[in-house]
C-alpha cells in the first residue's frame, strides 16, 4: 500500500512530458486563445484554464455541469479559471464552453473539445469498526445534520480567488498514492477515495495549503476532528481525522499557518491525514494539484 508501482510512475512520467510538449507547441502556428495546464487531462486532473481576452471582456464558461469563475491576473497577462475534472466523471469527449462578450455587445465563441483520459487507480479492501460500515441509529440523525451542514459550507465558498502561487502540502509526511483507489470497507461497502492519505504519525503539525477562510473546524462522523479551508471561487482543501484543531470557524489563515495536529479520529484504520481537494461538488487528485504550477496567475 505505501509504494508506487513502477509502472505508474513511468505513466505518469510519460503525461508529464506530453503536458510539457503540449505548452510549448503553439496551434495551427499560432499562440492558442484558451489554455489548459496540464494540458494531458484525466479523471481527477485540477486543472488551470488561461484565456487571452482583453480586461475589459466578459466570460462565460461551463464544462460537464459546472460553471467557470474567470479571475483576471494581477499583472493583467490574462484571464484564468481554476477548474478540474472529478475522480469519477466519464472518460472520453467533452466541450469546454467559453464566451467572450465584448463592450460593444459583440460575441465570440471560444469552445473546444477536451478529452478525458482514463485514470488508473487502484482497487483495496479495508477493515474498519462495524459503526463505520454499518452506522447504529443513533448516529444517523448525525450523520444527517452532517450532510446538510456541508452542502451548506461548499456550497457558498469566496466570490474571489483567496489563494495566490502555488499550494504546499499540509505536512511534512510521505504522501501514499491513495487517490481514486477504490475501496470496500469489511468487504460489504464500495467507496472511491477521494482524497490523499499522508503517513503523518500522531500530532503532526498540519498547515494551511494555501491562504483562505476556515469554513469547518469541528468534529465530525466519518471525518473526526475536521478543517476545511475556502480559497474561494469553489476551491476548498479539507484536512481529516485530526486528533486536535488550533482554528476556528471563520478564521483567515494565511500559506503555512498550523490549523491543527493529525491523528485517528473518525473512519480510520490508525493514525494518518486524509487530506482532500474539493472543487464545487468535484474531488481532484491533491498530487496533481501540488504539481500545479499557479505562479502564472497572479
Ligand atoms: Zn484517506
Amino acid at each position: 500500500m505505501w509504494y508506487f508501482p513502477l509502472q505508474k510512475t513511468c505513466r505518469r512520467f510519460g503525461l508529464f512530458l506530453i503536458a510539457a510538449v503540449c505548452w510549448v507547441i503553439p496551434e495551427h502556428g499560432q499562440a492558442p486563445l484558451v489554455v489548459l495546464t496540464p494540458c494531458a487531462v484525466e479523471a481527477g486532473s485540477p486543472e488551470l484554464i488561461r484565456v487571452d481576452a482583453p480586461a475589459t471582456a466578459q466570460l462565460d464558461g461551463e464544462w460537464m455541469g459546472h460553471t467557470l469563475q474567470f479571475f483576471r491576473a494581477t499583472d493583467g497577462r490574462g484571464w484564468f479559471a481554476l477548474a478540474g475534472v472529478d475522480v469519477e466523471a466519464p472518460v472520453g469527449a467533452s466541450t469546454l464552453h467559453i464566451t467572450e462578450k465584448l463592450g460593444d455587445g459583440d460575441a465570440r465563441d471560444l469552445s473546444r473539445t477536451v478529452e478525458i483520459h482514463e485514470a488508473h487507480y487502484r482497487t483495496e479492501a479495508l477493515s474498519v469498526a462495524p459503526q463505520f460500515v454499518a452506522p447504529p441509529p443513533s448516529a444517523v440523525a448525525e450523520i444527517e445534520a452532517e450532510v446538510a451542514l456541508k452542502d451548506r459550507v461548499f456550497g457558498a465558498s469566496a466570490a474571489e480567488p483567496l489563494w495566490s502561487g502555488d499550494f504546499r502540502a499540509p505536512v511534512t509526511a510521505a504522501p501514499t498514492d491513495s487517490f481514486g483507489t477504490r475501496r470496500t470497507f469489511n468487504g460489504k461497502l464500495a467507496s472511491v477515495h477521494k482524497g490523499m492519505d499522508f503517513r503523518a504519525r500522531m500530532g503532526t503539525p498540519v498547515h494551511a495549503a494555501n491562504s483562505g477562510v476556515v469554513v469547518l473546524a469541528r468534529k465530525l462522523y466519518f471525518e473526526g476532528n475536521c478543517v476545511a479551508i475556502d480559497h474561494g471561487l469553489g476551491l476548498y482543501t479539507i484536512s481529516m481525522h485530526l486528533s486536535r484543531i488550533d482554528v476556528h470557524e471563520g478564521e483567515r489563515v494565511t500559506k503555512g499557518q498550523l490549523v491543527g495536529l493529525s491523528g485517528a479520529t473518525g473512519r480510520v484504520t490508525g493514525p494518518h491525514l486524509h487530506w482532500a481537494v474539493r472543487w464545487q461538488n468535484a474531488y481532484l487528485d491533491p498530487a496533481k494539484m501540488l504539481r500545479l504550477n499557479l505562479s502564472q496567475a497572479h
